[in-house]
């Protein structure tokens, strides 16, 4: 059975293109990229290419703002103690209640810490009332950790009149962005409109690269402490030996993007159509954060009276891959947080899964979901009225 793979936030397929450029640097130029030895010289190049390229991605022209950490996990958590350590003098950081978990986690040990936390509400649309925002800003915060785009609805804050209000309150308030789900998916400008954000993470696998590989951006003269030392890698910001094969996949994935503007285009038609065929044929359904700017390859859905583990279990059972939400919280029972925050209505928000589209997929899967999903919703449907 041919598999419609349409969990692509979750995790995208590695390119092709990718997996080639990373080969020989896992075989035959297996050096260390550290290493004086003339034979390592192409590994550091490689290095360097690829830290150009995630530079452009972002939009910014000086790469040494680029560190390369194990993903987002570590960019959000290294995005987090870097800043809290550098200033102990400030106490209080802002996040919203949908980050990812990364965040989340790091802000509640925070707060066993001492640190006082503002989680920030966000509307039935998934965003953030710049009010609210405004009016949690005091003279001891540090940071404001906003994400760019939700992982489980796609909806898209607008984190650059975020990071102006916060600026004019105070500029010596950092701004973080977790931009994880974003990248690969919209332009993203650090040098222009997102110029007041101090730091961004990044990770490869969601954009066709490679797993265990991704940045922290750290724009130049931000105070921060480094989260893993050791050596004297990534000018001592971060220690460990370069995974040299996963950064140049990562650096050849963000040409990738950078090269086809289409794929937007596609993620779009395809999601547009799923979502649009769903509106007209399934009763009692709510699209989560369509009142919102979401990413052109994100639909998440909530079906009235359907247990959402059911479904998903019904759709792999025709060859199609979707989920109930974020892969690193699934396997609770609790529903999503995001979800929760955006206030889906109890005998709604149960039965909610995400469709996440790549531009590996084409409008025959499509169409293929369109005439199981009906199928898959009565059923279940008939059994738990
Ligand atoms: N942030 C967001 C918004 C994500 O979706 C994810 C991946 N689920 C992460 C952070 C963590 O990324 P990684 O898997 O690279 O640690």
């Amino acid at each position: 059975m041919h598999l419609v793979y349409l969990d692509n936030n979750a995790t995208t397929r590695i390119a092709p293109a990718v997996l080639e450029e990373m080969q020989s640097y896992l075989t035959d130029l297996f050096f260390n990229a550290s290493s004086p030895c003339e034979a390592a010289l192409p590994a550091a190049r490689a290095l360097a290419l690829a830290r150009q390229r995630v530079a452009l991605l972002l939009g910014v022209t000086n790469p040494r703002q680029i560190i390369f950490t194990s993903g987002a996990t570590e960019s959000n958590n290294a995005a987090l103690f870097g800043v809290t350590h550098a200033n102990q003098m400030r106490r209080h950081i802002i996040t919203s209640s949908v980050e990812h978990t990364s965040v989340l986690a790091y802000c509640q040990r925070l707060e066993t810490e001492g640190y006082s936390i503002t989680y920030l509400p966000v509307d039935p649309q998934g965003l953030i009332d710049p009010a609210i925002l405004e009016q949690a800003l005091r003279p001891d915060t540090a940071l404001v950790s906003i994400m760019l785009a939700n992982n489980e609805t796609g909806v898209i804050l607008p984190v650059e009149d975020y990071s102006r209000l916060v600026k004019r309150f105070d500029p010596a308030i950092l701004l973080h962005t977790d931009a994880t789900q974003a990248a690969g998916k919209i332009p993203i400008d650090l040098d222009r409109e997102l110029s007041e954000v101090d730091l961004v993470s990044l990770s490869s696998h969601k954009m066709h690269g490679p797993k265990g590989v991704g940045a922290l951006f750290l724009r130049e003269g931000t105070p921060w402490l480094p989260f893993i030392i050791g050596g004297q890698q990534e000018r001592g910001q971060r220690g460990g030996t370069y995974n040299v094969g996963g950064i140049v996949g990562f650096g050849k994935a963000c040409e990738l993007w950078l090269e086809g503007k289409v794929q937007q285009i596609l993620m779009q038609r395809l999601r547009g159509s799923l979502e649009t065929f769903i509106k007209n044929q399934i009763a009692d359904v709510l699209i989560n954060g369509a009142g919102a700017p979401r990413l052109p390859n994100t639909l998440n859905i909530s079906f009235r009276n359907i247990a959402g583990e059911s479904l998903i279990q019904a759709l792999g059972q025709v060859g199609i891959c979707a989920s109930t939400g974020a892969a690193c919280s699934s396997g609770g029972d609790e529903p999503s947080h995001v979800l929760r925050s955006m206030r889906v209505p109890h005998d709604f928000i149960h039965g909610s899964i995400r469709f996440s589209f790549s531009r590996d997929n084409t409008m025959a899967e499509c169409e293929y979901v369109c005439r199981e999903l009906p199928t898959a919703v009565k059923r279940l449907r008939q059994l738990n009225p």
